[in-house]
């Protein structure tokens, strides 16, 4: 190792940042690689009789039972023929085929839903994924957008942000106008169920040209774009999650107008909690500028609060969890995300406990994560579904408007 030099640090010109950022990409190739490899592409993990079984919320007889008449996949058996499994595909027929009454129903559309919070490491793109994996497992079609040039949550898709993602497979020809739908960026993923709009450090750009568009074009709507952008996919997914960046920035504004309902990830600590505060705070500001001051207005369906990273061993997170309780009531969820070694590990591997095939560690520690994220899942599932009711009453009402009028 270099000794630490005692005169002081040795200055930096922009080359040697420029050689180092060489570097540092370099080093997240290989990385991946290896993660990765042989294929340098994610895999899903394999689901056996019991795991479909629970899934289903059956017993595994009725699997066996329900397999001879021959409409759904049967699987195959394991390499030493004591298992059955089934593909992620293969699991998400039978899900579908069991949860019928529990899906999008005609008349719904994609219920979408933004992941916001001002700061950085709360737990943002990991809620972004678990929850889009775990709605799949419940049988959903899930379109993912990722609004973060940073790109974790394209990351955590096996994709490298630098050198996997173009412009054209991000929202900021969107943004730029030169696209109206953003059916072009769609991709699908490793992940059955799970398409994928993804992003790069270009979409910084966003944030130059939205204000750019604003002054330049009169009718311009810079907080509408992805709004307008995703209607035209909104009959074909039945949830769409958009992870957005760490900041209030003007695609975080384009997340929540584009949204149904929000989910603010919030670790039960002082600093969190005042950052939060700020979020409400300047994003009523903002709103109230933008469109109460117009006489326009904007209704969210649902706002949960979702505990995240709650470290058990800190005394003080019980005051913090408190002052949550008091300030968002109703609106935070009755589920804690355990801070814990599983999502951590997992993700040094890019991925969230819905990936894990087998857990090396403790089996209750993993269980307890799975299903702190399960119970999260469900939530708001049942904020989704209460979406689509409403959508549903107003397609009815307005199909009996048209046909009085005939
Ligand atoms: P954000 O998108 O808000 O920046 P991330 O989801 O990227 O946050 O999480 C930040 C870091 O915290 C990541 O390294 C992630 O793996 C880790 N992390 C997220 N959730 C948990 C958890 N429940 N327990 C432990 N580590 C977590
Ligand atoms: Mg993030």
């Amino acid at each position: 190792m270099e000794q630490f030099n005692i005169a002081g640090p040795k200055s930096i010109s922009l080359g040697a940042i420029a050689d180092q950022a060489d570097r540092a990409r370099d080093m997240m190739t290989q990385v991946r690689s290896a993660m990765l490899s042989p294929t340098s592409r994610k895999s899903t993990p394999m689901i056996n009789l019991s795991q479909l079984a629970s899934l289903l919320d059956i017993e595994k007889g009725s699997i066996a039972h329900r397999m001879t008449r021959g409409d759904l996949p049967t699987g195959r058996l394991n390499a030493s023929g004591s298992r059955r499994e089934f593909s992620l595909a293969e699991a998400r027929a039978w899900i579908r085929e069991y949860r019928k009454d529990r899906l999008r129903p005609q008349g719904g559309e994609a219920v979408t839903i933004s992941i916001g919070n001002f700061k950085g490491g709360v737990g943002k793109t990991t809620t972004a994924m678990t929850l889009a994996q775990g709605l799949t497992l419940l049988g959903h079609r899930v379109l993912v957008i990722d609004t973060d040039p940073q790109g974790s949550l394209t990351t955590l898709f096996g994709k490298l942000p630098d050198a996997d993602v173009t412009e054209q497979d991000t929202i900021l020809p969107l943004v730029l106008g030169t696209e109206t739908s953003i059916r072009y960026a769609i991709k699908p993923t490793y992940w059955d169920g799970i398409d994928l709009v993804a992003a790069a450090p270009v979409l910084f750009g966003a944030e130059f040209a939205l204000p750019a568009r604003q002054t330049q074009e009169p009718e311009f709507e810079f907080w509408n774009v992805l709004h307008y952008g995703i209607d035209d996919v909104r009959p074909d997914y039945d949830v769409i999650i958009i992870d957005t960046p760490p900041s209030l920035s003007y695609t975080t504004i384009n997340a929540f107008m584009a949204s149904n309902g929000i989910v603010m990830p919030l670790p039960p600590n002082a600093l969190d909690f005042a950052s939060a505060a700020q979020f409400w705070s300047i994003f009523s500001d903002l709103t109230g500028e933008l469109l109460t001051k117009r006489g326009l207005n904007k209704e969210f369906d649902f706002l949960h609060i979702l505990l995240s990273r709650v470290d058990s061993s800190d005394v003080t997170s019980n005051i913090v969890r408190h002052w949550i309780q008091t300030t968002y009531a109703e609106k935070v969820l009755p589920v804690e995300i355990p801070k814990t070694a599983v999502t951590a590990t997992a993700s040094a591997e890019f991925g969230t406990v819905y990936d894990v095939d087998r857990y090396d560690g403790n089996a209750k520690t993993f269980k307890r994560a799975r299903d702190a994220y399960d119970l999260f899942v469900s939530y708001v599932e049942s904020s989704i579904q209460a979406v689509w009711r409403k959508q549903v009453q107003s397609y009815a009402q307005s199909a009996g408007q048209s046909t009085k009028s005939k």
